[in-house]
């Protein structure tokens, strides 16, 4: 990542994370998962409105660090469960969205189309280090990687998912982070949408500290709980994505918790990307409870409205990636030592 792709970046006031307090009373087991601070409802009545998975949901706050949190968090294996039943749509593919899906992101369009719309996933970062894609999936995105010079590995806990990735002839870790042994250590760690699916985005930040080498840097995307977007949606915006998304961090959270995990240099930016501007209108629009919104895998919908909300409402995007309500989190750290 070159620094003049983040000269966009500003400053944010730091907020305290302080140490856990064995006195402070933890009601429900609701305590911070990074604080341990108490929690309160931000926002109740949420839903699943993408797999259609039942559930009543709420946001919580941490009082003392900021960070917003699901409530209820499901167990590991509850998790596990979720993620083998329901995610991606039950592993769909061989239909049109996902065969045009699959054309478009190794097409020139693509590329051209994160020009104009920017990149949340790294495609256009060129290098020639080590580079560990965590939660590669089945190696779409390690292609683009590796088409830019790097070397690219993955770690994937989808073991499904990570035997597609090896067939396409690339290392793939299965399982947890913690146990994870590279045999060299990497330049650069990617987290494209992964860090607010952990149950310990701590621990998650320091084992990727781990695994770098001592100039390594992470890269990270995540929702913005701060988004212009949350506001409009409500409790149809498309990042809540319960029970899935387990932590929404605005920037300032993200900064402090990159600190107090060993990482400096620190620069974040925003982007809205049009997909989930058009998803949270698909959600508006269709979203019911204990429904799947098939509609988000329409691709005519979808694209149309991708394109209506890039060119008609990039004055919007603009303004909320400048005044810090963007959509999306764009990190860059490097680790400290
Ligand atoms: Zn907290």
């Amino acid at each position: 990542m070159s620094e003049s792709q983040f000269s966009g970046a500003v400053s944010y006031p730091t907020v305290n994370f302080p140490a856990a307090d064995p006195t402070v009373a933890i009601v429900d087991g609701d305590g911070c998962v990074l604080c341990n601070g108490r929690t309160e409802t931000s926002v109740s009545g949420l839903f699943d409105t993408r797999f259609g998975i039942e559930g009543d949901y709420e946001s919580r706050r941490c009082r003392d660090c900021g960070l917003e949190q699901l409530f209820p968090i499901p167990s590991p294996s509850e998790l596990k469960d979720l993620y083998e039943r329901y995610y991606n749509f039950s592993g769909e593919r061989g239909t049109l969205y996902t065969i045009l899906r699959e054309w478009f992101f190794s097409s020139p369009l693509y590329r051209l189309w994160i020009r104009v719309d920017e990149d949340i996933s790294f495609h256009t970062c060129k290098g020639t280090g080590r580079l560990l894609d965590i939660g590669c999936n089945e190696g779409r995105t390690l292609k683009n990687y590796a088409r830019n010079g790097f070397q690219a590995e993955g770690t994937e806990l989808n073991e499904t998912a990570a035997a597609v990735a090896r067939e396409a002839g690339f290392r793939v870790f299965t399982g947890p982070l913690d146990d994870f042994a590279a045999a060299l250590p990497y330049d650069v760690a990617v987290l494209s949408n992964v860090l607010e699916h952990s149950l310990d985005p701590k621990a998650m930040l320091v084992s990727v500290r781990r695994l770098l080498n001592h100039t390594g840097q992470v890269w990270i995307s995540c929702p913005n709980s701060q988004s212009w977007l949350r506001s409009v949606f409500g409790r149809r915006w498309i990042n809540w994505h319960v029970p899935f998304h387990i932590t929404h961090f605005s920037a300032a959270a993200l900064k402090n918790l990159l600190q107090h995990s060993g990482f400096s240099q620190i620069e974040i930016r925003q982007i809205t990307p049009a997909l989930w501007a058009a998803s949270s209108i698909v959600s508006r629009m269709f979203a019911r409870p204990g429904k799947p919104t098939r509609y988000l895998r329409n691709p005519f919908l979808i694209f149309g409205l991708l394109l209506l909300c890039r060119t008609l409402l990039f004055p919007l995007f603009y303004w909320g990636n400048r005044r810090g309500h963007g959509d999306c989190l764009v990190a860059v750290a490097t680790r400290m030592d």
